[in-house]
């Protein structure tokens, strides 16, 4: 079976690493980017299966990475995954509104992350199969 192929777009190289870590561990294929430019132009290139978006990235936030990658046609079916510490009241609508799929919160566990995510990936595609 082909790996699924996950885009990261984090600033930060240990949870850069962490992440990288457990996806590679379970069979995903990992690419990286360490801004949200590079990550849209990533996207736009290597067309992945799902991307797990930092929302705290230096010059553009995740909020308009995920409105950028949002209007490019060819990802519509790519869900995106906000990882992010930011846990005040209204943060996970944002998010949401924004055009993310699903959020996940920082710190990371290691336990629960893939777990977490598949599950946030099976919910995207039983939506799409409505
Ligand atoms: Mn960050």
């Amino acid at each position: 079976m082909m790996k699924k192929k996950i885009l990261i777009i984090e600033d930060n190289e240990q949870n850069m690493y962490m992440l990288t870590y457990l996806l590679e561990s379970n069979n995903y294929q990992v690419i990286k980017a360490f801004t949200g430019v590079e990550g849209i132009r990533v996207a736009s290139e290597s067309f992945p299966d799902a991307i797990l978006l930092d929302i705290q990235l230096p010059e553009m936030d995740g909020y308009t990475v995920a409105r950028n990658l949002r209007s490019i046609r060819e990802l519509d079916s790519a869900p995106i995954i906000a990882v992010t510490s930011y846990a005040m009241v209204g943060d996970r609508e944002k998010v949401m509104d924004s055009g993310a799929d699903g959020y996940i919160e920082k710190p990371i566990d290691p336990d629960t992350f893939i777990q977490q995510m598949e599950t946030i990936l099976v919910e995207k595609r039983n939506s799409q199969h409505d």
